[in-house]
C-alpha cells in the first residue's frame, strides 16, 4: 500500500527522512543559497527589508520564480518587533501582488501585526500559510476569508500552551501543515506529537497533509522525486 510522505511545509534544512518532502526556505537577498533539488519558497523576510529596494526585490522575484521547484513566495510578512514598519509594509505589499500575479501561495511570518496583514491580504486569492502558528482558532478564521488559509504548526506544539493545543484540536484537517522551521529534529517527531494531540492515527495525518500539499502545489511546479 502506498504510504504518504511526510510533508514539511517550511524548513531551513534538507529533508532528513527518505519519506520527507520539504519546502526549503530561500532568502531572497542570498540567491547563492537557492536550492535546485528541493521545493523551495523564496521571499524577502520582514527582518531583511532594509537591505533591498523595491526594484531589486521585483527583479529577484522575477528571476527566482522561473525555477520549476519554486512553489511559494515566503517567508514574507510583518513583524511588530522589528523597526521600519513602513518599509516592511511596502515590501510585503509588493510580494503579495507578485504572488497573486504568478498564482503562487505565500508563506507568512507574522508577529503582532494581524490587522496590517488582513488589510494587505484582503483581495488575495491564492493559498496563505501562516507558519509557526500559535494563535487562536478565531484568528485563523478571520484570515480564512478566501477559504484557502492554512496554519502550520512547528516547535511551539511540543510544549504548547492551552490555546495552541485547542487550536491544534479544532482546526479542520484540510487546513493545516506541520514544519520543522529552524529546528533540527525529524519531522516525524512533530507528526507523532500532533497526531497524539488530535487523537488521530499518524498515517491518517500523513495522508491528509499530503493531500493538502497537492491542493496548494502550483500548476507551474514540476513534480519532485523523493530522496
Ligand atoms: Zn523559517
Amino acid at each position: 500500500m502506498f504510504k504518504s510522505p511526510f510533508i514539511n511545509i517550511h524548513s531551513h534544512r534538507k529533508p532528513s527522512l527518505a519519506s520527507e518532502i520539504c519546502v526549503r526556505n530561500a532568502y531572497l537577498h542570498k540567491p547563492s543559497k537557492i536550492l535546485t533539488r528541493y521545493y523551495f519558497s523564496a521571499g524577502l523576510h520582514p527582518w531583511h527589508v532594509a537591505k533591498q529596494d523595491l526594484k531589486t526585490i521585483a527583479h529577484q522575484l522575477e528571476d527566482i520564480t522561473m525555477h520549476p521547484f519554486c512553489m511559494a513566495i515566503g517567508e514574507i510578512g510583518l513583524d511588530h518587533y522589528y523597526p521600519n514598519m513602513p518599509a516592511q509594509i511596502d515590501a510585503f505589499t509588493l510580494q503579495v501582488a507578485f504572488a497573486q500575479a504568478k498564482k503562487l501561495p505565500i508563506i507568512i511570518h507574522e508577529v503582532k501585526s494581524m490587522q496590517g496583514l488582513q488589510k494587505i491580504l484582503k483581495n488575495f486569492s491564492e493559498p496563505i500559510i501562516l507558519h509557526g502558528y500559535t494563535g487562536h482558532i478565531e484568528t485563523w478564521e478571520q484570515l480564512n476569508f478566501n477559504n484557502k488559509t492554512y496554519v502550520s504548526f512547528g516547535k511551539q506544539a511540543l510544549h504548547g500552551s492551552k490555546k495552541l493545543i485547542d487550536t491544534i484540536q479544532q482546526i479542520p484537517s484540510n487546513r493545516f501543515f506541520i514544519e520543522t522551521d529552524q529546528l533540527n529534529i525529524p519531522i516525524s517527531h512533530l507528526y507523532q506529537h500532533i497526531s497524539d494531540i488530535r487523537a488521530e492515527p499518524m498515517a491518517d495525518l500523513q495522508t491528509q497533509l499530503f493531500q493538502n500539499f497537492n491542493e496548494i502545489l502550483p500548476a507551474t511546479c514540476s513534480p519532485i522525486a523523493l530522496e
